[in-house]
């Protein structure tokens, strides 16, 4: 005899009561895991002019943190909310003033709340995403240079460029540590770089993605 559609196979329960058994009732399927990433790295239009190397986001950097099952909490691009879409290339000294970094706490503390209330509820904020070389999201390259400012002349970026954290960055880790909570692992994608492989960006971001789940 064949079971009935609907029903499980030998207990005669159906299969609707059979699932509600298993699970709780605020059981699903959330993984509980989340990564907080830049802005651009979703939505490359918040770039600085010249630097968008996607016409979206990178898809394969999401790929492998859907592989992981991580839910992914976009933060606020602190220069496009600050200065627009047209601004200047800036390097960090340039952006390093009292009126910036306040803007950058006020957008780091709404993302602190957000890990503050994933920790309340027993989810894991297992990292922060961000995009080496900027002047603000560096997490380990940032740019720095006293001959900008004043009026435009022509520089080389990448001659500006150190070791270091941006100055959202900075705020943002102060901020978790003000408010009490463990500083997640972070980690800066070379995205920007054109001359940095990308295979090789790709599977050193998947080996740190491994180590954090
Ligand atoms: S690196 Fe930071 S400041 Fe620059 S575009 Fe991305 S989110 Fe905005």
């Amino acid at each position: 005899m064949t079971a009935a559609a609907g029903r499980t196979l030998g207990s005669g329960k159906p299969a609707e009561a059979e699932k509600e058994r298993k699970m709780s009732r605020f059981d699903d399927n959330r993984s509980k895991k989340i990564i907080f990433v830049s802005s651009c790295l979703l939505n490359t239009n918040n770039k600085v002019r010249g630097l968008a190397r996607y016409p979206g986001m990178c898809k394969e950097v999401f790929d492998t943190l859907h592989r992981h099952d991580l839910g992914i909490q976009q933060m606020d691009c602190p220069e496009t909310l600050y200065i627009g879409i047209n601004r200047w290339w800036y390097t960090k000294n340039l952006y390093d003033n009292h009126g910036f970094r306040t803007h950058c706490r006020e957008c780091a503390e709404r993302v602190v709340t957000y890990m503050e209330e994933y920790k309340r509820a027993g989810y894991k904020t297992v990292g922060v995403l961000s995009c080496d070389g900027s002047p603000t999201c560096g997490v380990s390259i940032t740019s720095y240079d006293e001959n900008w400012g004043g009026s435009p002349v022509d520089l080389e970026y990448n001659d500006a460029i150190i070791e270091g954290q941006g100055v959202y960055i900075e705020e943002l880790q102060k901020a978790i540590e003000d408010r009490g909570l463990e500083v997640p692992p972070f980690y800066g994608l070379a995205l920007d770089d054109e001359s940095v492989d990308m295979d090789k960006i790709l599977s050193d971001f998947e080996d740190f993605i491994v180590s954090i789940c």
